[in-house]
């Protein structure tokens, strides 16, 4: 299914231009406009899922894959030190197109990017209640 206002929608189908790296039936993967680091590349699946709660458990496996596919290529062309793979889930956790997406995001030595978070102190009990909250 497609969205008639989604861009990444248009992008996906090729109605907008797009630095396309790879595309097959179900992906487009496009460089992002807007690059953490050179090489920041995004993988679109090319039907209209919003985020990870939409998306079909197949659609995630394949996206993974090709994930792991396009690092590879990535790093053996740019020759970048390291790699993050970072995908956004609502307004909160940063998603800003609402049409599912994985960052391929290259890692350089002196990029001066910093991908992160504050680690919180949690006791081993807050850790047991929080444990049993998505377990139980
Ligand atoms: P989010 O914040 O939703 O996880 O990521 C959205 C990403 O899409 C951002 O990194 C932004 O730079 C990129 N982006 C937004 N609009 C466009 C566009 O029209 N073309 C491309 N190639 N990237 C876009
Ligand atoms: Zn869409």
């Amino acid at each position: 299914m497609k969205n008639d206002n989604c861009i990444f929608c248009k992008i996906a189908a090729g109605e907008i231009p797009s630095k396309t790296l790879y595309e097959d039936e179900q992906f487009r993967v496009i460089l992002d406009l807007g690059p953490a680091a050179k090489g920041h590349a995004l993988i679109l699946p090319k039907e209209h899922y919003a985020n990870i709660y939409e998306i079909p458990d197949e659609v995630a496996a394949s996206a993974m894959k090709l994930a792991k596919k396009m690092a590879g290529v990535i790093t053996e062309k740019l020759n970048c030190d390291g790699f993050n793979i970072v995908q956004n889930n609502g307004v909160v956790a940063g998603q800003t197109v609402f049409h599912f997406h994985m960052h391929l995001i290259p890692r350089y030595e002196d990029d001066g990017q910093t991908i992160g978070w504050n680690p919180g102190e949690p006791t081993q009990e807050e850790l047991e209640e929080i444990k049993n909250l998505i377990t139980g």
